[in-house]
């Protein structure tokens, strides 16, 4: 078997900081590192040099084009690629270019990008900018090799209309503000602080084959109809089992490639359900880390093409079994190493991470349904709420340690004492005790601290994981900034720290829940506290509006009311969209696969009937089954002809809140009266006759 070496395949495909020392002039290296520290503009003359200088490299890795890669209100990525030919010279022979100017800025005509109503077609033009903290790098693909460079997308009036330019925004804010708080406490050597993300990414793989003859699949990235198979995940017996050798072999592939990206890739699972897989690269700066996930999803879906598999990032591809969904590793860590969520192994004592875990606590309850916004998406619909995800309640586990620290807070106004792990015992001589973790870990919640990080399980496995980090960081950077200005002139800082943990702990407890998530009695018990729940994207998408939300976007300029309000018509417009895809191909199936396949079967069951009788012989069964898939037949035209109407009705709508609103009400109550007729169906009908694969085919024959 062929060897790989990890350290010398590491990165080899991105244009890295020892790429460009090795490459660029001493000056021009200085000068480049100086804008990004400094936030300036890079002048053109520079830009040029560099701009030479990655397309040899990228030429010498193979490539032909260059494009800016960037990230509209899609959730997944855009690019328009150009090759690097100039036009041909006077002897007919071309050269390959690529100047400062193309690297920095791009022209895309993306006047089809959602908007919001930022971009009237008539006002078409926007521009891609580089973003010089994310590495530029090459993909190799069935087009060749493309230069592909990180860009921030705008419109021709300066509003955003991507993920990156609001969360490198939010990512300047939450560094300040933690500067700010970190000076107050005596540090005074750190300049800057990062959220570092890690995301934990979820898929589905199956057969291209068997992919290929299911059209919702193809349509919709879901099943719109299917019977549940006769095993499911009951068993746990895929969980962290034995990856299967196709699958085996498509992960070699991924990690290859991901590495040769840049991108970490360490850990590899069987997640829950079958055919349902989990990788998650270590953690990096957000906006690098936000960038990489791109990248995993787009490294997923190609290899897997290349195994004949399709890879599923849809958030519920199959109804009964486990979805997928991302979690979202959150920390704060500054310049120097720091990491602000560090708790040490006597938290009690220290001080100044209780203070950002109260603040952090504080912007959550108050922020918690914006949160629950950031990881709306269509899909994530079937996942919140449902007994596999999160709920759609936000609420924060903190553990038993931390939890009887902001106890004490809550009681007494301060802390003495730290619960310790203590030690677990085997019960063997062949193995050593070990030392326990002073607190367990849950997998019901939503927000969850895991020893250093904040843990955010709500993200559907399609989105973009930049929304959640825009909120979080923005929603921090507000909390660190009240209780800066409230500590700024203390005099006794220690006891004024104290007080306001304790101030924060007693207002905010409510947002605390250490039990199960999952469970009915959670979701009586916060409708007590008064915590949100917003059941559907729809419902979210309104916290867009919100007067405080719009405070605090434009307050510390992530987003402005515009574009805000831009964002709010995006999503209200997608997921429209996205039911209206889903409803319309649950009609074509029906009336073009489903119904025509009954009705043959009803015809040879007629047949037979008749047949048997004519041979004397009682035909009660035969008849019995008849009679049942006609009434089944029965109900599923009725319930085509219902969402036939209401999938029309919906066109006619107000577009935005309106019309999403009556999909979500409407619409998607319709499509489940269809499928349900149909899945009976499939459960009597002659498994030759059925026309399409069925659950078992798509998630056991892998
Ligand atoms: P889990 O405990 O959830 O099973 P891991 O400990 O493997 O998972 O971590 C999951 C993800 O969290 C990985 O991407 C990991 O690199 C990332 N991670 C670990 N520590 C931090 C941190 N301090 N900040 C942000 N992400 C982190
Ligand atoms: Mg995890």
């Amino acid at each position: 078997m062929e060897k790989v070496n990890i350290p010398e395949i590491f990165a080899e495909d991105v244009f890295t900081d020892a790429v460009m020392q090795q490459r660029l002039p001493k000056s021009i290296y200085k000068q480049f590192k100086k804008s990004i520290e400094e936030g300036k503009d890079l002048d053109l003359a520079t830009a040029d040099v560099i701009a030479n200088e990655i397309r040899e490299w990228a030429i010498g890795k193979g490539a032909t084009h260059f494009a800016h890669l960037f990230q509209p209100l899609t959730g997944v990525t855009a690019e328009k690629q150009d090759s690097f030919i100039t036009a041909p010279k006077a002897d007919g022979s071309v050269l390959t270019a690529f100047s400062g100017k193309e690297l920095i800025k791009g022209e895309p005509d993306g006047s089809s990008f959602p908007s919001g109503g930022l971009r009237a077609t008539f006002e078409a033009r926007g521009y891609t900018v580089w973003d010089t903290t994310s590495p530029v790098f090459v993909r190799h693909d069935a087009a060749g090799t493309t230069l592909l460079i990180p860009t921030a997308f705008y419109s021709y009036n300066g509003e955003a209309l991507d993920q990156k330019a609001p969360l490198l925004r939010s990512m300047q804010v939450i560094s300040d503000s933690s500067i700010k708080l970190l000076r107050l406490f005596g540090n005074t050597t750190a300049t800057r602080v990062a959220p570092s993300v890690g995301a934990e990414q979820e898929y589905f793989l199956v057969d291209e084959a068997i992919f290929l003859k299911r059209k919702d699949l193809i349509y919709a990235g879901r099943t719109l109809f299917g019977a549940a198979a006769p095993k499911g995940q009951e068993l746990d017996d895929h969980y962290f089992g034995t990856i299967r050798q196709r699958v085996a072999g498509f992960m070699k592939d991924v990690n290859e490639e991901l590495w040769k990206a840049g991108v970490t890739s360490k850990t590899q699972h069987n997640e829950v359900a079958p055919a349902q897989h989990e990788i998650a690269p270590i953690y990096a700066n957000a906006n690098v880390a936000v960038d990489q996930n791109q990248v995993v999803m787009q490294t997923l879906k190609r290899i897997a093409c290349r195994h004949d598999m399709k890879c599923l990032l849809h958030e519920k591809p199959f109804a009964g079994v486990n979805g997928s969904g991302k979690h979202n590793n959150w920390s704060l860590v500054t310049d120097k190493g720091e990491n602000l969520l560090e708790p040490g192994s006597t938290p009690h004592e220290n001080k100044q991470f209780l203070l950002v875990l109260a603040c952090i606590i504080k912007a959550v309850d108050k922020y918690a349904g914006l949160l629950r916004e950031s990881a709306a998406d269509p899909g994530n619909d079937h996942r919140l709420g449902a007994n596999e995800a999160p709920p759609a309640i936000i609420s924060i586990f903190l553990g038993s340690q931390l939890e009887d620290i902001i106890d004490q807070y809550v009681a007494s106004g301060s802390a003495s004492t730290s619960i310790e792990g203590g030690v677990l015992a085997t019960g063997s001589s062949a193995l050593r005790d070990i030392s326990k973790d002073a607190t367990d870990r849950n997998r019901t919640s939503p927000f969850a601290f895991t020893g250093n990080k904040f843990e955010f399980r709500m993200v559907g496995s399609r989105d973009s994981i930049a929304s959640p980090n825009i909120v979080l960081n923005t929603i921090v950077a507000e909390a660190f900034d009240d209780a800066s200005e409230r500590l700024s002139n203390a005099e006794d800082f220690d006891a004024a720290v104290d007080a306001l943990i304790a101030e924060y702990a007693k207002a905010h407890k409510r947002i605390i829940f250490n039990g199960d998530g999952y469970s009915d009695e959670w979701v009586v018990e916060a409708e007590k506290r008064g915590l949100p729940n917003l059941k559907t994207m729809v419902d979210a998408t309104e916290v867009l509006g919100d007067a405080d939300v719009i405070a605090l976007f434009n307050k510390y300029g992530v987003l402005s009311p515009t574009e805000l309000k831009a964002r709010e018509e995006v999503k209200y417009e997608n997921y429209g969209k996205v039911i209206n895809i889903e409803a319309l191909t649950m009609i074509d199936m029906a009336t073009k696969q489903i119904i025509p396949a009954v009705i043959k079967y009803t015809k040879s069951l007629a047949d037979t009937v008749l047949a048997v009788k004519a041979a004397g012989c009682d035909a009660a069964v035969q008849a019995g089954i008849l009679t049942e898939v006609s009434e089944l037949l029965k109900e599923t035209k009725a319930a085509l002809a219902a969402l036939e109407q209401v999938t029309a009705e919906a066109a006619q709508q107000e577009e935005g809140k309106v019309q999403a609103r009556f999909y979500n009400e409407v619409v998607f109550k319709a499509m489940d009266a269809l499928r349900a007729p149909v899945d009976k169906l499939e459960m009597i009908v002659d498994k030759e006759a059925w026309p399409m694969p069925s659950y078992g085919d798509l998630l056991f024959e892998v």
